[in-house]
């Protein structure tokens, strides 16, 4: 049997298991229906090797939590107690490489209705060693994609919700096969909303710019974080819908999330992005969100949950 790319120890129906034992049936709800939510959270080695850093722990919990409660997928856990059995489970991987932690709420009765209510819920949780996920060696290619955001009307686009994720598929596989390394996304009111798994921010005039949380994107962690990082380095912030032609003219153009960290954007629509390279804003960001990561002295460091590894 080939390795599994996964790490060998699993959260599965309330203990902790290996990872091959973490199966479902074919027939649960969620697997049928795309009746389940997730977070995505990394780990990153600090410097030394010594300890696992997460990135606003405590903030991810509380939106899978959220998440859980728009499709009514109930589990007897706080975010804390999540939080809390990931830090364990970290400990009990002791990972020597960055990695990846996708907890998964997940409908898993085996009802064929497709509903949401008195269907009962389970916690999953699981890791992998996850390196760049985007090439941020070299600013990335972007296309508007065909395909338009999730509406929150039609599937809560504010929720990690699996089904929603493929609006994300369809868009990245367009983007992929025109040549793009990533897709962006308009909402129904042909506003910019965001990439396939990531949010979307703008320089113009030297203020940075984002959609606002209404516009159909996730209100991404990462997202609110860089609003903070920028405000206290003292850019100007502008939370508002922008329109898709000013991507053209933006001085800088980057894109954020857990699993494209932050990544500068060189074109989109086969249109350069300023001079083509990373732009002083998106270095500034870069800078400060690596460094705090990697375990470097912050003021951020009250974002950062630190797991010691044997
Ligand atoms: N938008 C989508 C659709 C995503 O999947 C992600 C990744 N979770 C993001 C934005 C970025 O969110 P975060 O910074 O919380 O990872």
């Amino acid at each position: 049997m080939a390795e599994s790319p996964l790490l060998p120890y699993a959260f599965f129906e309330g203990k902790v298991v290996p990872i091959a034992e973490a199966t479902v049936s074919i027939a649960t709800h969620a697997l049928q229906y795309g009746t389940g939510c997730f977070a995505g959270v990394r780990g990153y080695l600090d410097n030394d090797g010594s300890t696992i850093n997460i990135f606003r722990l405590p903030d991810h919990m509380r939106r899978l939590v959220q998440s859980g409660l728009i499709i009514r997928a109930d589990v007897p856990y706080a975010p804390d107690d999540i939080g809390a059995i990931i830090v364990d489970l970290v400990k009990k991987n002791a990972p020597k490489q960055n990695i990846y932690i996708r907890p998964f709420l997940y409908k898993a009765g085996l009802e064929l209705t497709p509903k949401l209510a008195g269907i009962p819920a389970q916690l999953a949780i699981y890791m992998m060693p996850l390196g760049d996920y985007l090439d941020l060696s070299h600013p990335i290619r972007l296309g508007v994609s065909s395909w338009q955001r999730i509406e929150d009307d039609i599937i809560p686009s504010r929720a990690k919700v699996t089904g929603g994720y493929i609006n994300s598929c369809l868009a990245k596989d367009e983007a992929a096969e025109g040549g793009y390394d990533d897709a962006i996304m308009l909402n129904r009111e042909g506003k910019v909303a965001e990439a396939s798994g990531a949010n979307l921010f703008i320089v113009r005039n030297g203020a940075l710019i984002t959609a606002p949380i209404t516009a159909d994107i996730l209100e991404g962690i990462t997202r609110r974080s860089l609003v903070e990082f920028a405000r206290n380095a003292g850019v100007t912030v502008e939370e508002r819908a922008i329109d898709r032609s000013e991507l053209y003219i933006a001085e800088e153009v980057f894109l954020c999330g857990t699993g494209v960290q932050i990544a500068a954007v060189g074109s989109i629509d086969g249109r350069q992005i300023g001079n083509g390279q990373r732009g002083p804003v998106t270095q500034m960001l870069q800078e400060t969100f690596f460094s705090l990561v990697h375990g470097e002295e912050s003021q951020y460091r009250k974002y950062i949950t630190s797991i010691a590894i044997g």
